[in-house]
């Protein structure tokens, strides 16, 4: 069984439909890459799966069960994070504040905060980061504020973590590193998926690929199937080749 299924899934922005009926499946231990030009509805799609915007019409599916996703909490039931290029942190805060924002732990006394500490410090070893629980989330770089946003997503047990443009705001070095974790948490058998426009990053991490345009899904594609002009000719919806003619 799937991880996640969407199912003809619809949403208007007034008279506009941004999506028009688009359905998505992806497996646990799979990196899935979702591509199509500016506008096709791909951020869209996935608020809806986050909670963020509700979709018009459609069904969702997580482990094969209908799952109704009215809001945030809802996503964070079904073990679904989704790390927005605009980073969802509280910079005054701590990186272990941070990683337990919205749990009972971070209201309470000086035993419970020491605890939170360990805790948060255990989970950003895990990922090999090199900033500390007590640090500061302002003074930390993009690549390692995403860091916190995936160590949230770790300590909340998320299964389903979603990353909209992930490598836009990082150097070639960082980009190299996030692929690594991302590869690890794959293999430890999350489900990630992934908003991409750069085609050699899209070949370098994926397993599979889905594509969108103008708002309905075209299609995905293996690993084994991969190819840059399939991509191309499904996103704009006719051959490379046609471009330059
Ligand atoms: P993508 O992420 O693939 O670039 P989006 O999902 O951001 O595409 O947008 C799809 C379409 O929906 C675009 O035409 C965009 O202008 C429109 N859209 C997205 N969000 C809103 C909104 N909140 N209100 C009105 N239109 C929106
Ligand atoms: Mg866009
Ligand atoms: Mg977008």
């Amino acid at each position: 069984t799937p991880i996640l299924e969407m199912h003809n899934i619809a949403k208007s922005f007034g008279q506009f439909y941004a999506l028009k009926g688009v359905d998505l499946t992806v497996y646990r231990g799979e990196i899935h890459a979702l591509m199509g030009e500016n506008g096709a509805g791909k951020s869209t799609l996935m608020k809806i799966l986050a909670g963020a915007y509700i979709a018009s019409s459609g069904e969702i599916f997580i482990d094969g069960q209908p799952f109704a996703i009215k809001g945030p909490k809802d996503a964070l039931a079904a073990g679904i994070t989704l790390i927005y290029q605009e980073m969802n942190l509280a910079p005054n805060l701590t990186v272990a504040e941070n990683i337990f924002l919205g749990s009972e732990i971070q209201r309470g006394g000086l035993v419970k905060r020491r605890q939170m500490l360990l805790e948060a410090q255990k989970v950003i070893d895990r990922l090999g980061a090199q900033f500390s629980a007590g640090d500061r989330v302002m003074k930390l770089t993009i690549a390692e504020q995403q860091q916190v946003e995936i160590a949230r997503a770790l300590h909340r047990n998320s299964r389903i973590l979603v990353m909209d443009e992930p490598t836009a705001a990082l150097s070639s070095r960082e980009t190299h590193r996030l692929f690594e974790l991302i590869k690890r948490l794959r293999d430890e058998g999350m489900a990630i998926i992934y908003i991409s426009h750069r085609m050699a990053e899209v070949y370098e991490l994926s397993d599979r690929v889905s594509v969108l345009r103008d708002g309905q899904y075209v299609g995905s594609l293996t690993r084994e199937k991969l190819s840059a002009s399939e991509l191309v000719r499904m996103m704009v919806g006719r051959p490379l080749s046609d471009l330059f003619n």
